[in-house]
């Protein structure tokens, strides 16, 4: 194998090496989107949280209302039956009934202020939140739309570079692709390894000096006797 073949397949594993790059960075964007779809839609489901409390607050403090309605006209019913009540101990008896209800009342009627104090509390808690709601959901709307663009381009780029593959391969013969390939599903990564002060960039070794005396002299590709690769030398 001379010089230009080994530039070549330097070349061609510098392209596969981006196009795996490429490649394993589209992988992760759909996940990414995904949990964007979900932490917006927390943000949707909470305010709806705040909301139906606020609205079963509300039906509290009407049931209470109308308990207080109720009360009150027993109330005027027993006052009514106090007017035409003959007999001492019944009078006593709608009294003590008459003092219970409006104790009740008094009691629903603290029950209800509480009731609207948290009211209060939670409209203020949804107006922030409204705020906060559309600003958060904006956000998290633009880092999707930017993923999205950064699919199109990741596209784009492995488009060029498929191209570019196309091109170069053009170049090589189909034995020594084929040796590349065959390499490549050996050592996953660098089938060509440059070799930098005498040490093969694939496996970190050392190359042993009489390989590396060869890889001085000759044009062929010698391959790294620790772990295959083929040894790309450049002298500086
Ligand atoms: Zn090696």
């Amino acid at each position: 194998m001379d010089s230009i073949t080994a530039r070549n397949l330097l070349k061609l594993q510098e392209i596969d090496e981006k196009i795996e790059e490429v490649k394993s960075r589209l992988e992760k964007i759909p996940t990414e989107i995904k949990h964007l779809q979900e932490e917006k839609q927390k943000v949707i489901d909470e305010y709806e949280k705040i909301l139906i409390q606020k609205k079963q607050l509300e039906l509290t403090k009407k049931e209470k209302e109308l308990d207080i309605q109720d009360l009150q006209q027993r109330i005027k019913k027993i006052e009514d039956r106090l007017n035409t009540v003959k007999s001492n101990d019944e009078y006593k008896a709608l009294l003590r009934e008459k003092a219970q209800a409006e104790e009740s009342i008094i009691h629903l009627e603290d029950e209800i202020i509480n009731i609207m104090e948290e009211i209060e509390n939670i409209s203020k808690k949804i107006k922030e939140f409204e705020k906060e709601r559309d600003k958060k959901i904006q956000e998290i709307e633009n880092q999707i739309e930017s993923k999205q663009k950064e699919i199109e381009e990741l596209n784009n780029q492995i488009q060029n570079l498929t191209k570019e593959r196309e091109e170069l391969i053009k170049h090589l013969k189909p034995q020594d692709i084929a040796q590349y390939e065959n390499i490549k599903k050996k050592v996953k990564t660098k089938v060509i390894a440059v070799v930098d002060d005498q040490v093969c960039t694939g496996c970190y070794m050392v190359i042993p000096p009489k390989v590396f005396t060869e890889l001085l002299k000759t044009e062929n590709l010698l391959r790294c006797p620790n772990c295959g690769r083929y040894l790309f030398y450049e002298s500086k």
